[in-house]
């Protein structure tokens, strides 16, 4: 079973390519709205964010006020280390257990969808890193319409985020999102077909090796 770390800057098309290996039946685990349940009442996320806000960060119905926090972490850089980091550890933990699942399933693959993948370091907890890349000219107008943002305010995210050069130096494959979605998804049905191709040659070897010690 493999574990693909599926990537890609913002506008860049991970989400496309995500949904698409879904609707092929890959279990995907996705880092966004792990983020966001991490922290849904009655997970141990949200005591956790009680005690870095204190219990103002709830609301009457004991739900996290996210627009609240929001606004806290981005007046303090501390709080902004203390809810962050502790987001991204109950990420991880998430993360891990899907892991642990899929290693005990018959899928050949699975996916951790994670924008920041290799900014975060988790390139290093997966077998493949699969990076959706776009020509940054293309990224720019797709998110401009996506998000009804203005050009400035995109290339800022843009700029903000590991450059798509340095991120191919991490990647094992890169999808080129610039065509059509259809071609997008002809790449990754390629990709797959691979990796299935690989886990039944590898099953097969398995198999001779048994009839062999049988013997
Ligand atoms: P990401 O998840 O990387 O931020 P998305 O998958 O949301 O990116 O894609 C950004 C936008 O571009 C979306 O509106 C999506 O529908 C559109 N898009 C994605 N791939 C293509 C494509 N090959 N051609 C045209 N539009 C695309």
């Amino acid at each position: 079973m493999k574990v693909v770390g599926l990537t890609g800057g913002i506008g860049s098309g991970k989400s496309t390519v995500s949904n698409h290996l879904r609707e092929m039946g890959v279990p995907v685990f996705d880092a966004d709205r792990e983020a966001h349940t991490a922290v849904e009442k009655g997970s141990p996320g949200l005591d956790k964010a009680v005690k870095i806000f204190g219990p103002r960060c709830l609301l009457p119905n004991g739900e996290l006020n996210r627009v609240w926090v929001a606004d806290q972490v981005f007046h303090n850089e501390d709080l902004m280390a203390a809810y962050g980091g502790m987001v991204q550890d109950e990420v991880r933990r998430r993360a891990f257990d899907f892991m642990g699942r899929m290693q005990h399933s018959d899928n050949t693959m699975s996916v951790l969808d994670v924008p920041l993948l290799i900014e975060c370091g988790w390139h290093e907890f997966v077998d493949l890193v699969w990076l959706v890349a776009v020509d940054p000219e293309e990224q720019v107008r797709r998110t401009m319409l996506r998000d009804h943002a203005t050009e400035e305010q995109v290339r800022a995210r843009i700029a903000a985020q590991m450059s798509l050069e340095e991120k191919k130096k991490y990647a094992d494959l890169i999808i080129d999102n610039s065509k059509t979605p259809e071609h997008t998804c002809r790449q990754v049905n390629n990709a797959v077909s691979r990796l299935e191709k690989l886990a039944a040659e590898a099953k097969k070897g398995r198999a001779s090796q048994r009839i062999i010690i049988a013997e």
